[in-house]
C-alpha cells in the first residue's frame, strides 16, 4: 500500500509531493488518483513505450555491462523540466488502453528477447510503481535484475522499500541550485541528494547522470562532482550527457564538447574513477 488515510483524502506516498487526495483527484504526476478511497495508479498495465535496449543506453555501465535490457515507460512525471527530452510521454496523461501486459507477461517477453534485466525508465517510475513492484515479484523469481532510471524524488518510505524490488539505479543531479530544482523542476534538492545517499548505502548499484543543460556552470559541476565523491564515493559512475534544445527550452545550443571535456576534468580532479560523456557525437 502506497498511501495513507487523513480525513476525507489519501496521501500518495510515492514520491515526495506527498499529494493530499479528495475522492476523484488525481496528484501532480496526472497518473495517481484518488478512486473509492484508495490510491490507483491508471497506468498500470500500460506501456507507452516498451524497447529492447543496450542497458548502457539507461545509462549504466557497470552492471550487467554488454547486455540488452527490456525497457519501458508509461505517461506521467512527477517533475516539470522545461528541458525533457521525453517530453511526449513524460508531460501528458494521455495513453492507450489498447494493449494491457500483465507482470507475468512483462517477464515473459524479457526471457523471449534474451534480456538479463527488466528497466523501468523513460518517464519517472516512481510514479507507477505499484506496477514495477509486481514484475521485479515475478522478475527476481526467474534471476531476472530490476533497473530503475529516475529523478531520485521518490517518498523516504519508498526509497526505503526500493531495495527489496530494485537492483540497479541511475538517478539524475539536475542541477546543484535548490531554487531552480523548485522553480523549474517543480522537484527538492535536498530530497534527491539524500535519496541517492539512502539508495547507495542500502547496497543498490547506483550511477548517476547530469544533463548538462546552459544553466549547469563550473561551480555546480564542481559542487556536484564533490557530492558524489565525498557522500556516494568515488567508485558511482557519473555520466555528463550533452544537451540539446527540446520542449519547452529551444533556445541555446547543444552543450559544446569543451564543456563536457571541463566538466570531465572537475570530475577527475575529485576522484571520481569513472566518468562517461553521453550523446556526444
Ligand atoms: S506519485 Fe507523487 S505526484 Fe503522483 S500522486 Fe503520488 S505523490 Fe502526487
Amino acid at each position: 500500500m502506497f498511501y495513507k488515510t487523513k480525513g476525507d483524502k489519501i496521501i500518495c506516498q510515492l514520491c515526495s509531493h506527498y499529494c493530499q487526495l479528495k475522492e476523484g483527484q488525481t496528484g501532480i504526476c496526472g497518473v495517481n488518483a484518488n478512486e473509492d478511497g484508495n490510491l490507483t495508479c491508471k497506468v498500470y498495465g500500460y506501456p507507452s513505450a516498451l524497447h529492447v535496449d543496450p542497458i548502457e543506453k539507461k545509462p549504466l555501465y557497470h552492471f550487467l555491462p554488454h547486455t540488452n535490457t527490456l525497457s519501458f515507460g508509461t505517461v506521467g512525471c512527477n517533475f516539470k523540466c522545461p528541458f525533457c527530452q521525453n517530453w511526449q510521454i513524460s508531460q501528458t496523461d494521455k495513453f492507450s488502453k489498447e494493449n494491457y501486459i500483465s507482470p507475468k507477461e512483462m517477464v515473459r517477453l524479457a526471457l523471449h528477447h534474451h534480456c538479463p534485466s527488466i528497466s523501468y525508465t523513460y518517464n519517472e517510475p516512481t510514479i507507477f510503481f505499484p506496477y514495477i513492484k509486481d514484475i521485479a515479484i515475478e522478475a527476481k523469481k526467474v534471476g531476472l535484475k530490476n533497473i530503475m532510471v529516475s529523478n531520485g524524488f521518490m517518498s523516504k518510505e519508498l526509497c526505503e522499500e526500493i531495495p527489496n524490488y530494485i537492483d540497479a539505479i541511475n538517478i539524475d543531479i539536475k542541477s546543484f541550485d535548490k531554487s531552480y530544482y523548485k522553480k523549474s523542476l517543480k522537484g527538492d534538492l535536498d530530497v534527491v541528494l539524500a535519496n541517492a545517499k539512502t539508495l547507495k548505502q542500502k547496497g543498490l548499484h547506483v550511477e548517476i547522470t547530469t544533463l548538462m543543460i546552459p544553466s549547469i556552470d563550473e561551480a555546480q559541476v564542481e559542487a556536484i562532482a564533490k557530492f558524489i565523491s565525498s557522500e556516494l564515493g568515488t567508485d558511482t559512475p557519473w555520466h555528463l550527457s550533452a544537451y540539446h534544445p527540446d520542449f519547452k527550452m529551444l533556445d541555446g545550443e547543444k552543450t559544446p564538447l569543451e564543456t563536457l571535456k571541463k566538466a570531465y576534468n572537475i570530475a577527475k580532479k575529485y576522484g571520481i574513477q569513472n566518468v562517461y560523456l553521453g550523446n556526444v557525437i
